[in-house]
């Protein structure tokens, strides 16, 4: 199997991406199923970039990034919009769902497609014009509630640094915002974004990052450099790891991925379930197992390298944090959980 070259810049790895069949087949060998997911329209378009695609060897890796044949099949419970965010939308770009914290969706572009994405619904359309996002800042500048805004989409980081800087400033500018956040998979799949120039952006703006890993084989030299670079610029960075069946559910592997983290200055912040999105069945493990799995971590490893395990209340009833099986009913086919304000919601797991 013949690697074609690839680009070094970021924008070239971008204008690279992996999109098609014929693309991926000249990195790694398809099954029948892996290429039947091809055929008709998907939920969810291919994108890798050439330098994460070097690493689809990794079983764990190609697990999250090859598309399934059944993932076109919606399970029971599952949803398009699993968090709810469409019936908290305030404006085209912004979801207000918690009192003093807002969603800020930039972009839909992503660099990779996650198999398992919770935005699937939007990430991969065309992306938006800065110019689209006046009536995003007029809201938070209205509503004096807000303090903290997560900017997510797609993924911040791949906006040019004119547009990120742009939105940052305006951001900083409204006085009742105190904590700027990105949601990023950036340095796991793009590395060489973290230039110098961006880093002293994210610093003049006193962002905190939150970035998405799944497995320690994301952790290559080039992704430890781009942390260390971050980390080197003092952005604070935490890090959002999503739990998927058969890619990182033993305890061995999230203690390897944890304290990998920390090596690099990334505090494990987020244990995910995962969203009971469309098509997500095959990565979902049963509740009870992230319970356990959590247990087994606090006392045999660091309480630094330990995340919190979350459930996203399905229907937008915010993130609980799942400590035993005491915080949790089972009704049939559904897990009963209780967020913040005491409201019940369902998330659908049918056991393992
Ligand atoms: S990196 Fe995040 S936004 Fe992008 S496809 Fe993966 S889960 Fe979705």
């Amino acid at each position: 199997m013949h690697e074609p070259e690839i680009p070094h810049d970021w924008q070239g790895q971008i204008a690279s991406r992996i999109a098609t069949l014929g693309q991926l087949e000249e990195y790694i060998e398809l099954t029948s199923g892996e290429r039947a997911a091809f055929e008709g329209e998907p939920v969810l378009s291919l994108a890798v970039t050439p330098c994460y695609a070097k690493q689809l060897s990794h079983p764990a890796l190609r697990g999250t990034m090859v598309p399934s044949e059944h993932e076109k099949e919606p399970g029971s419970g599952e949803l398009a919009d699993p968090l709810g965010e469409e019936e908290h939308r305030v404006t085209p770009h912004l979801i207000h769902t918690y009192p003093d914290k807002v969603l800020f969706l930039a972009t839909t572009f992503c660099p990779v497609h996650c198999r398992y994405c919770t935005r699937s619904r939007m990430v991969g359309k065309p992306a938006d014009s800065l110019s689209l996002f006046g009536q995003t800042f007029q809201y938070i500048e209205e509503h004096t509630e807000i303090r903290d805004v997560l900017i997510s989409g797609g993924d911040p980081l791949a906006l040019t640094d004119s547009v990120l800087d742009g939105i940052l400033s305006r951001l900083r500018k409204i006085p009742h915002i105190r904590v700027v956040r990105i949601g990023s998979k950036v340095p796991a799949v793009l590395p060489m974004r973290i230039t110098d120039e961006l880093c002293a952006i994210l610093r003049k703006h006193r962002v905190w990052l939150s970035l998405h890993f799944i497995h320690a084989a994301e952790l290559t030299p080039e992704t430890k450099a781009a942390c260390r670079k971050l980390s080197d610029h003092g952005i604070g960075m935490v890090s959002q790891t999503v739990l998927l069946k058969g890619i990182n559910d033993d305890a061995q592997t999230l203690t390897d991925l944890f304290y990998g983290l920390l090596e690099i200055n990334v505090k494990p912040y987020y244990l995910l379930q995962c969203d009971p999105v469309h098509g997500s069945a095959r990565f979902r493990t049963s509740v009870e197992k992230g319970i356990e799995l959590i247990r087994s971590l606090h006392g045999s490893i660091s309480g630094l390298a330990i995340p919190q395990y979350v459930i996203d209340a399905p229907g937008g009833g915010g993130k609980v944090p799942i400590l035993g099986v005491e915080q949790i009913r089972r009704e049939g086919e559904d897990i009963v959980i209780t967020n913040y304000e005491g409201k019940e919601y369902r998330y659908p797991d049918p056991g393992s």
